[in-house]
């Protein structure tokens, strides 16, 4: 079985403020750094330390090379990455002196999916293979269209959850893994037992996995329902958290292990990455999760 994760590559521009900056003020920003993120290509990465062979396909723009650099670096199929003209994704981040963050997200060269380029994608996949999405690219109806009509399983992390993700067919989807905020958004319920009863009753064949942040997560599928809680650690930056359980929990899932084994060790994956600062960077290698779990 195959792995493809077609999602988002983006460049973070993180800069360091006394304060956010207000309409029509000038700001100097105490420091600057640059990461390699987007929640597409964070999950590719937590996959590929979780030790599977992923195939990350998506779009760059000219100055994407540092995109493709960090897929090369961890092992990541770049092969389905087209490079095309225009910018590439990009945040702008201000984090403030509380440690709380406001982002403008430019999709840049994330929303020049074609269609031509999704059926070169696919082509080279077959029935059983897994997808994995999020929504932060375009033509994400089409995907899970095409994907569906090829017997792929797909997994869809409905994150941001916007119209996008209500236009499209979620009956085709095989497994969604979400937080509470997207369960809510696509529920309208906010109790995770209530989530979960809704998605089981919409979504019957589908398995649903829905993070509790600290509180942990709960499962639901094949007419089973699991809960599992976090583990205890101090948290210092809870950025990559779900996408470390992601890549974690899939890999797990992929190895054969039982569902109830993957949850353990995609939180404990993901509570390690809270007690560290960055994203990508905060994702545990395959070894140190197998050491510290034994
Ligand atoms: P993000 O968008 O920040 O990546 P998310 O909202 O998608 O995260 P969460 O539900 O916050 O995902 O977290 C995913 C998993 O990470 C949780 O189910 C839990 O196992 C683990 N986790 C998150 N926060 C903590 C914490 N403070 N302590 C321990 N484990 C945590």
């Amino acid at each position: 079985m195959k792995l493809v994760n077609f999602g988002s590559l983006n460049y973070d521009y993180v800069y360091s403020v006394d304060h956010m900056v207000l309409p029509g003020e000038t700001l100097s920003s105490n420091s600057m750094e640059t990461f390699c993120g987007g929640k597409g290509l964070n999950q590719s990465i937590a996959l590929a330390k979780a030790g599977v062979s992923v195939y990350h396909a998506g779009m760059v723009g000219e100055d994407g090379e540092s995109l493709i650099d960090m897929c090369k670096e961890n092992q990541i199929d770049y092969r389905y990455i087209s490079k095309v003209q225009g910018k590439s994704g990009h945040t702008i981040i201000q984090l403030d002196k509380q440690g709380q963050n406001s982002i403008i997200l430019f999709p840049g060269t994330n929303g020049l999916n074609t269609l031509e380029h999704i059926e070169e994608v696919l082509d080279y996949f077959q029935e059983g293979d897994m997808i994995l999405l999020q929504n932060e690219i375009n033509l994400l109806d089409q995907i899970i269209e095409k994907a569906y009509e090829k017997k792929m399983k797909i997994v869809l992390n409905p994150s941001p959850f916007n119209e996008k993700v209500k236009a499209c067919d979620l009956s085709k989807v095989s497994m969604f893994l979400m937080n509470e905020i997207e369960g809510y958004q696509i529920t309208g319920e906010k109790e995770p037992e209530d989530i979960l009863n809704v998605m089981e009753s919409k979504y019957p064949s589908a398995e649903v996995v829905l993070t509790l942040g600290k509180d942990g997560v709960m499962y639901s599928g094949n007419g089973m329902r699991y809960f599992r809680e976090s583990f205890k650690v101090k948290a210092v930056d809870t950025t990559a958290a779900g996408d470390t359980f992601t890549g974690y929990f899939l890999a797990s899932v992929i190895e054969g292990k039982s569902i109830e084994e993957a949850l353990k060790i995609g939180s404990f994956a993901a509570s390690i990455a809270v007690t560290r600062k960055g994203a990508s960077s905060s994702i545990p290698a395959k070894d140190e999760v197998e050491n510290r779990l034994m």
